[in-house]
């Protein structure tokens, strides 16, 4: 085969498939130029998910006619113009591809005027053809538009998704330009219909509950720290507030929005033993360095970037972020000191968390827990009982009336019984023990695990049940929750949810699943953390998702870890143990008790 060189317009078509991937992807391209710019004002159009139509108008600096002609051009680029300039870049572009691969790939046209000229000038392009430019009226800045994009691209045309998830995309890059850049006013508009509106902004925190709503930028901690080679600034959640979600994550460097495994895991370590790790912060983190000391040419679409010393921007931003907790935690644990008990100098969630540590990893050292609880039937005749035992409220052996009647001897033959001891540890394990050893149970993730095989049959024959509210709850909702409720509307329905429309940004609460309801479970919580569920990732499927949902509304449902039991309870929730770990796979696929027969005890003791 001889070698070729490639015409030109296939270049571009091989540029655009690494940068253009979606219609989003022309959206943030866009966005970035208008960006640099200088726009106070960005106004983006688009039709159809963008399959149809995007347009991004802006008021920035505009071009003159000679740049105009050069824009479709590949490697035009007025941002930079030696090499050196590669290492200080300080523009959102500079490698002059954007506009040539969208135009290879669309039927583009641009119509710009600076300020100070007569008047605009224009020029079209479609695929390969590039047109001339003309004068056109024009106001001050630039219009680019964006017509059929993929039209002589099948391949990714078919790879396109629904409108409502090419929307989102759409949404997600305009939040990733948005925030960053509050003193830019911005509106994004679909099918005629206002999907954004973000005026002009003070401040980040004023930007961010424009674009996210004030439900989640409701409470955020401030963060700002740094010296002169590296500045962190932004906005945390508090502890107590993290989310299903990690989608409202958004790291910057030098303002542009990227993505790094390093700076993902610091913003999970800055919480470790404040608050439970399967949550995820919302977090708006500004890094600001000097561009010298960070690559950003090494991905097409620089969302990810290489730091000369990217553990010293780990440290940075964990140090950022644990300034900024600490700081918010001071008072809340200077109100708990009051309230702990003499024995322990941790607040409450640390505490858990250290004793959830540590009994994990005593039992680490266990050989793998049963799957079943394997307690022989016996009869509470002759229960062998340790006065003398370390329990501090030992429950005496004698069934009560209620756990006698769930249980009619005859029908026990074949089901464990309750052990003869038990007790409930921190509120959090029932321990029971027998002569054939110990049973430690985790009271939330065996109730949790009932409720999800309860819940799972229901829903196999028909659906769950419903409550009219008598008061509807309202929550606040961004346009793409609105959309996210709509298209799940079906599964809600089967979950005994319904919701109506209630003033622009809010929707009423009418319906809500009674097990939940009973449960005095708060509706607003709930539905928050459906919409976070729902909206984070738009490819699964409707089964798995609603599995996902019947999860959390079981762990909403199930006591917690801190929920005093009675022996009653205790007892119904033991009896039911086998059931639970018969088969069927926990939700969380987390062990729901552990059991230290004779042999591992006498083991451990070295007997
Ligand atoms: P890059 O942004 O990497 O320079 P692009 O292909 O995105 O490359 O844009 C090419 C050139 O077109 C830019 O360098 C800039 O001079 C000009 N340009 C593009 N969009 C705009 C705009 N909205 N306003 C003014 N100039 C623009
Ligand atoms: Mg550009």
């Amino acid at each position: 085969m001889a070698i070729r060189v490639l015409p030109i317009h296939l270049v571009n078509k091989i540029a655009a498939g690494e940068v253009i991937e979606r219609p989003a992807s022309v959206v943030k391209e866009l966005l970035e130029n208008a960006v640099d710019a200088g726009a106070t004002r960005i106004d983006v159009t688009i039709e159809d998910g963008g399959r149809r139509l995007i347009s991004v108008a802006d008021d920035g600096g505009g071009m003159s006619a000679e740049d105009l002609s050069l824009a479709f051009v590949p490697h035009a680029t007025s941002k930079i113009s030696a090499e050196d300039d590669l290492y200080a870049i300080n523009t959102m572009g500079f490698r002059g591809e954007a506009l040539a691969s969208v135009a290879s790939i669309s039927h583009a046209h641009i119509r710009t005027r600076r300020r100070d000229d007569e008047s605009g000038m224009e020029i079209s392009s479609a695929g390969e053809t590039i047109g001339e430019t003309r004068p056109c009226a024009a106001p001050p800045g630039t219009c680019v538009t964006v017509r059929d994009l993929f039209f002589n691209t099948p391949a990714r045309r078919k790879f396109m998704r629904t409108t409502a998830t090419e929307l989102g995309h759409v949404s997600d890059q305009l939040a990733r330009i948005a925030l960053p850049n509050p003193p830019i006013a911005f509106t994004l508009t679909h099918n005629g219909k206002t999907i954004q509106n973000l005026p002009r902004a003070e401040s980040t925190r004023a930007r961010a509950t424009d674009l996210f709503g004030a439900e989640v930028c409701e409470g955020l901690l401030t963060v700002t720290s740094g010296d002169d080679r590296i500045r962190v600034t932004g906005l945390i959640s508090p502890p107590d507030r993290l989310r299903a979600s990690g989608r409202w994550q958004y790291c910057f460097l030098n303002g542009r929005f990227i993505r790094d495994r390093l700076l993902n895991h610091a913003l999970k370590e800055a919480y470790r033993g404040l608050a439970d790790a399967s949550r995820w912060p919302v977090a708006f983190l500004f890094i600001e360095m000097d561009p010298s000391e960070v690559d950003v040419n090494v991905h097409p679409t620089k969302i990810e970037v290489r730091f000369r010393d990217s553990q010293a921007v780990h440290g940075h931003v964990l140090a950022a972020m644990r300034t900024a907790l600490n700081k918010a935690q001071r008072p809340a644990s200077a109100q708990l000191d009051n309230a702990r008990n003499d024995d322990d100098n941790l607040p409450m969630d640390q505490r858990r968390q250290s004793i959830r540590q540590a009994m994990a990893d005593f039992f680490k050292s266990q050989p793998p827990p049963q799957a079943k609880l394997d307690l022989t039937p016996r009869t509470y005749e002759s229960p062998s009982r340790q006065q003398d035992r370390d329990f501090r409220r030992p429950v005496p052996p004698a069934p009560t009336p209620a756990a006698h009647m769930q249980r009619p001897p005859a029908a026990a033959a074949d089901e464990p019984t309750p052990p003869a001891e038990m007790m409930q540890l921190n509120n959090m394990y029932i321990v029971a023990a027998d002569e054939d050893g110990l049973l430690i149970v985790d009271q939330h993730a065996l109730h949790e695990r009932l409720i999800y095989n309860d819940l799972k049959t229901r829903l196999a024959e028909g659906g769950l049940e419903g409550q009219r509210m008598l008061l509807p709850a309202t929550i606040s909702v961004t346009p793409a929750d609105a959309d996210l409720l709509g298209r799940h509307s079906q599964m809600l329905a089967r979950l005994g949810i319904e919701v109506t429309q209630f003033g622009p940004d809010s929707v009423a609460v009418q319906q809500f699943p009674t097990l939940l309801a009973n449960k005095g479970a708060p509706p607003e919580e709930f539905m928050r953390e459906l919409l976070d569920r729902l909206g984070e990732d738009e490819s699964t499927d409707p089964e798995r998702l609603l599995e996902d949902v019947l999860e959390m509304t079981a762990c909403k449902a199930a006591v917690k870890a801190g929920d005093p039991l009675s022996e009653t309870e205790m007892r119904s929730l033991l009896s039911r143990l086998g059931e639970a770990e018969k088969g069927i796979s926990c939700p969380h696929g987390r062990p729901t008790s552990i059991k230290l027969s004779m042999r591992d005890l006498q083991r451990q003791f070295k007997r």
